[in-house]
């Protein structure tokens, strides 16, 4: 069987940037039995492009291209390949919807153009990027296999390990077996992680270790070949015995679990409860948690108190305090926190009150957070934040930021 590798984009060609993935999937590619036989870089034009495909259709079996998948006039993979393929290019409607509620999300208007990351091949397996726009395909043609991913790394990696080569070891019933773990990090950056990690991930080989950062978290992903699946498995156990010993306070779960999940796993555990005072999350927070089964025996309930006036009433803030420090301050979601944990009856409260914007409100830019916690007999503990983004967006990073600062209360 013959591999080959091409590589889309001038950017390579003039130097501006390293084709690291191109060593990254002859490495991945060898560990499984599947050697390259070819790799070739072309720049963004189309004639050029298209006869490069040409001849990796005549002379190799599986062809993996990277990069050229997104908006711009001069990303042309889909578009060259789709003549010598004969199929058509359709629009992917879970991408399409991805790519228009990520404009949405961040209050930007979509291009025409946008659409055309969602274009697929009429009989293409389509690999959803959940770290990017364009999808990955993976498309059969003549007896050849076509694997199209985008050029940016994370992306391209991740499509990888989740998709192509389970892909390959099915199709081909390699004898390796490939394993992968996504361990899951909160209160950590991407950097500090990579910082921490540094040594493991430059001499990664197997297994490897691929550090993604997502909304308010960041992921691991190890990645193990071995000839048995119990060699895979000891590989992944092994890294990630390392990788906690470094920075395993900051690890919550692998895989499927989220931080609301953990948390209600934490409380659960404890027998304790926990409810909310939400100003500007507005409910938010116990939606979160009250949307997961068992939410019950955890989840005491939410006073979404947004004016000053159901603060007052609802939470029971002094006066005082509102007229001396303002609702969005310290001293408001310290009182939220406390008083919400005795009215609620709840082991732990945690309060939010800020400025969600996109204006200013009390003299504070939009994205000050303040987020009060109450855990049982403890002094209550008060942080303030300054979130970027969306008034969308800095309702979800508070939220998120609760859910953290409780998993690590919860944790000491
Ligand atoms: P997007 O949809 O994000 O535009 P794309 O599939 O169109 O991705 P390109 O526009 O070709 O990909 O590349 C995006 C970025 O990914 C490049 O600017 C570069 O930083 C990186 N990249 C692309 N190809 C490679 C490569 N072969 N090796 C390393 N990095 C690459």
């Amino acid at each position: 069987m013959k591999t080959e590798m091409i590589a889309v984009g001038t950017e390579l060609l003039l130097g501006q940037i390293v084709n690291t993935n191109a060593q990254w999937l002859s490495k991945r590619l060898a560990a499984i039995g599947m050697p390259m036989y070819h790799q070739s870089v072309v720049g963004d034009n189309f004639d050029r492009v298209y006869k490069t495909f040409e001849q990796a259709h005549e002379r190799s079996d599986v062809i993996i291209v990277t990069g050229g998948l997104g908006p711009t006039e001069d990303d042309m993979t889909r578009e060259a390949a789709a003549p010598l393929f004969k199929q058509k290019l359709i629009e992917h409607g879970p991408s399409l919807e991805k790519i228009s509620s990520y404009y949405e999300l961040n209050n930007q208007k979509m291009t025409p153009n946008n659409r055309k990351q969602a274009h697929v091949f009429e009989q293409a397996e389509v690999l959803l990027n959940e770290e990017g726009m364009a999808p990955g395909q993976i498309v059969t043609v003549d007896g050849r296999i076509w694997v199209f991913l985008p050029g940016v790394p994370g992306e391209m990696k991740t499509l990888m390990n989740e998709h192509v080569l389970p892909y390959f070891s099915r199709t081909f019933q390699l004898k390796s077996e490939i394993m992968s773990e996504m361990m899951r990090f909160i209160g950590i950056g991407e950097s500090t992680l990579e910082d921490e990690l540094q040594d493991l991930i430059q001499t990664q080989t197997n297994p490897t270790i691929a550090p993604l950062a997502s909304e308010g978290e960041v992921g691991l992903r190890i990645t193990a070949t071995g000839d048995t699946n119990e060699e895979a498995k000891q590989l992944i156990v092994n890294m990630k015995e390392e990788i906690l010993s470094r920075v395993g306070s900051y690890y919550y779960g692998s895989d499927d679990i989220t931080i609301e999940e953990k948390v209600r796993d934490m409380l659960k555990e404890k027998q304790w409860t926990v409810a909310s005072a939400e100003s500007l999350t507005g409910g938010l927070f116990a939606e979160r948690m009250i949307a997961l089964p068992g939410a019950s025996s955890v989840c005491q309930g939410s006073l979404v108190a947004y004016t000053p006036f159901m603060k007052e009433i609802l939470v029971e803030v002094p006066k005082f305090i509102i007229k001396e420090f303002g609702t969005i301050s310290y001293e408001c979601a310290e009182v939220m926190a406390l008083n919400t944990q005795s009215l609620l009856h709840a082991d732990i409260a945690v309060s939010f009150t800020g400025v969600a914007g996109p204006d200013s409100s009390e003299g504070k830019e939009p994205g000050t957070v303040f987020i009060g916690l109450q855990i049982g007999e403890r002094k209550p503990v008060v942080r303030e934040f300054h979130f970027n983004g969306s008034r969308e967006k800095v309702r979800q990073r508070a939220v998120k930021k609760g859910y953290e600062l409780i998993f690590h209360s919860l944790k000491k």
